[in-house]
């Protein structure tokens, strides 16, 4: 920490030098009136000190002065979401299919996409994924755009008649064009049955040779047989698992796959934005008629998946067009209608989710050494969850995006 301020003043020396305009920058410190750490612990009257982008010091904050005070909210990590697609919206003729758009329209459209999640508290998602992610990837990393900390599979890999070979040819070039993570579709969409794509051979391919680089894979699969490949496959995740039963979240538990349900916000959002989708694809009356009846069967396989203990379910919200920014409804959702605990839904969204990503030692904790990602809300989540809806305060990388905590 200390070597990294140095280096930040002697840049600082060297650009401001001359204009006498050298201001080193100040620790902060910040009063927490409720803190919980991400890890499922919570605190009252807490204080966190901040040095440049890193938490030094989380202790009690009753004798301290500070820089901002949230002493009447909730602090807690920075929430994280571990499926959305940064570049999906509705384009100028209001429809999700973008018609007669230029690259600039597109670029500006994942822009507000990226701002409308960072003020609603996400300081990190995962886009999963499209070639567009890459340039806002680098432009948030760059400060030139303010959004989330983005992580990207660039590409999907959809194609069934791929050979293991081409299929892991595929992960190599996913990963020389700059992918983060790998995306698989094993199984049809929701709005055509769900039924398995990939073969097993296929699977197996494309995570093992994901683990080979060294890159996580998050697998598209609604039907119990492709989500049973994906767990003996060693894939790092599965998205979706609408037709999972208790074998296979016994499966998935088992082999440590992370499982990643959609139920809160993705199929709710295709409802309310109905006529913006319809005729588009697969977004047809039978379409629709899949998604409306699969709200109650998600809902119910997630009150199975959540009396398995010991099954890592992640939060994310496959957010489409329209969808972004109303994030934390996932986990509204999960709470109010699903009955998790809501302890768990926050821990899903934060530290669950930042292992998930393979960044549980820098963000998803609120802790000493950890990236200062910190939001506040007002209300506290643990007997009011619609609390993460009210977000007053997101500081990332320890700088304020937003403040509206003294109104
Ligand atoms: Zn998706």
């Amino acid at each position: 920490m200390r070597s990294h301020c140095t280096v930040l003043a002697l840049a600082a020396v060297t650009l401001f030098g001359q204009t006498g305009l050298v201001t080193a920058q100040q620790p902060v410190t910040i009063r927490a009136g409720t803190l919980i750490d991400g890890k499922g612990s919570v605190q009252r009257n807490a204080a966190i000190a901040i040095d440049g982008s890193r938490i030094t010091k989380v202790g009690n904050g009753a004798a301290e002065t500070v820089t901002y005070d949230l002493s009447r909210f909730t602090v807690l990590p920075g929430l994280i979401d571990s499926h959305v697609h940064i570049g999906a919206h509705f384009g100028k003729d209001g429809r999700a299919s973008n018609a007669g758009e230029t690259p600039a329209d597109a670029a500006l459209a994942a822009a507000a996409n990226a701002y409308a999640m960072l003020m609603a508290g996400f300081t990190t998602v995962q886009s999963i994924g499209a070639p567009i992610d890459v340039p806002v990837r680098e432009a948030i990393a760059r400060g030139q755009i303010a959004g989330p900390r983005l992580l990207t599979s660039v590409h999907q890999l959809t194609d069934t008649r791929l050979t293991p070979d081409e299929v892991r040819q595929f992960v190599r070039e996913s990963v020389a064009d700059g992918a983060d993570v790998i995306k698989i579709f094993a199984s049809k969409s929701i709005r055509e049955g769900g039924g398995q794509t990939l073969s097993d051979a296929q699977i197996a391919a494309a995570c093992g040779e994901a683990k080979a680089l060294g890159k996580r894979i998050w697998v598209h699969a609604h039907a119990a047989s492709a989500v049973r490949a994906s767990a003996l496959s060693g894939c790092t995740a599965v998205a979706h698992g609408s037709q999972i039963t208790d074998a296979e979240a016994d499966l998935m538990a088992a082999h440590g796959t992370y499982f990643e349900p959609n139920i809160g916000l993705v199929s709710q959002n295709y409802i309310e934005n109905r006529p913006r989708y319809l005729g588009i694809g697969n977004y047809d009356e039978a379409g629709f008629k899949f998604t409306e009846d699969g709200i109650p069967l998600k809902l119910s396989m997630f009150k199975m998946a959540i009396r398995h203990k010991d099954l890592k379910i992640i939060m994310g919200t496959d957010a489409v067009a329209g969808a972004h920014g109303h994030n934390a409804r996932e986990a509204v959702y999960r709470v109010q209608a699903g009955g998790q605990a809501a302890m768990d839904a926050i821990t899903a969204v934060t530290a669950l989710n930042a292992g998930a990503l393979g960044l549980g030692d820098r963000i998803g904790a609120l802790a000493p050494g950890m990236e200062a990602d910190l939001i506040a809300v007002d209300g506290d989540p643990l007997s009011d969850i619609t609390a993460l809806q009210r977000v007053v305060f997101v500081m990332k990388g320890g700088t304020v995006y937003r403040n509206v905590a003294g109104r």
